[in-house]
This record gives C-alpha cells, sequence and structure tokens, in this order.
C-alpha cells in the first residue's frame, strides 16, 4: 500500500513535469501527496459503507405528506475529465412507515455523489437508492450540476447548468433549487 502510494506520488510528479511545472520546487514538494487525498475524498464513496439511515418511527395512525429537502450541496467528477461537478440535489419523498433522519439523508446524497460520475445515470441510480433506503412510498430528485469539464475548458461556458431528474412512485413533486447560482 505504501509502496503504490508512493508509485502514485511519482506519477503526479511526473504529471506536473510534463505540464511544464519544476516538480522539484519547494512549494510544490507536498503537492502530489494532497493531490491524492483530495481525489481520495471526492471519490470516498467507491470505498467507504453508505451511511446507515436512522428512522425515526410513526405510530400507525400517522400518514406524513410529502417532504422536500432542497439545495443539498454535493461534489462529484466527472467521469470523463476527473474534473468537478458542483452540485445542489434536491429531492422529494413521501415516507413509508418510519420517517428517515434528515441529516442522514443529506450524508446519503454526498456519499452517493463521491466519485466518477454521468450526471444522467447519477440521477437514475440516486431515485433507487433513495427509494430503497429511505424506504419511501415514492420519491423524485432533482440534480442541478456546474461541470467544471464545460466551466472552465472546452465550450469555457461559466454560465451553464445541467439539470437531471428522476422519480420512483407516484409523486407529482418535483423539488427545485433555490440557490441563485443554479437557477
Ligand atoms: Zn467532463
Amino acid at each position: 500500500m505504501h509502496d503504490e502510494v508512493l508509485r502514485l506520488e511519482e506519477s503526479i510528479r511526473l504529471l506536473l513535469k510534463y505540464l511544464g511545472e519544476d516538480a522539484e520546487r519547494p512549494d510544490l514538494r507536498d503537492t502530489p501527496r494532497r493531490f491524492l487525498q483530495a481525489m481520495s475524498e471526492l471519490t470516498r464513496g467507491l470505498r467507504e459503507p453508505a451511511p446507515e439511515i436512522v428512522f425515526f418511527s410513526l405510530d400507525g395512525k400517522e400518514r406524513p405528506g410529502p417532504v422536500m429537502i432542497e439545495d443539498i450541496s454535493a461534489a462529484s467528477l466527472c467521469e470523463h475529465h476527473l474534473l468537478p461537478i458542483i452540485m445542489r440535489v434536491s429531492v422529494a419523498y413521501v415516507p413509508g412507515d418510519r420517517v428517515p433522519g434528515l441529516s442522514k439523508v443529506i450524508r446519503l446524497v454526498r456519499w452517493a455523489a463521491a466519485r466518477p460520475i454521468l450526471q444522467e445515470r447519477f440521477t437514475e441510480w440516486l431515485a433507487d437508492l433513495l427509494a430503497e433506503r429511505l424506504g419511501a412510498r415514492s420519491v423524485s430528485v432533482r440534480v442541478c450540476g456546474i461541470h467544471m469539464c464545460a466551466f472552465l475548458r472546452g465550450v469555457v461556458d461559466e454560465h451553464h447548468k445541467m439539470i437531471t431528474q428522476a422519480k420512483r412512485g407516484e409523486i407529482d413533486i418535483m423539488p427545485g433549487c433555490k440557490c441563485p447560482a443554479f437557477r
């Protein structure tokens, strides 16, 4: 494992040289290690188990209506360029026999995002994941993504956002995102 990390750091030094940097200058000495740490953090969903959902029970007669959680901030990498996608994820669900804890829903969304993704496929998968893990009667998901591979390079469009949505079960609510940057 340690050898593997050293080899990876060496390959990042090679990349820096390829890009025209002096990989040996003091300020860059720890950059390969930091880069690896940052990439590990942004892809932790590949290695860590999904966070457990905590539930609160309802008495048998309660039938809560739809719950919306809007503007969950989450980060992914685009699987084509490994550049960040900054996202706002909004979720609506009709709870089943128990209600899930708010913070765990947020953690589950962030865990799901922490990997290389294709946003269209991710949104469908997230809807399935939430429907299963929340034990919800129905779920809808909306993902607004700003893709750094389009924001900073290539087409260079700093105003774009990609919006994808998916639904599971009968629900007529599609949560929106309210963050000005994501309108
Ligand atoms: Zn990309």
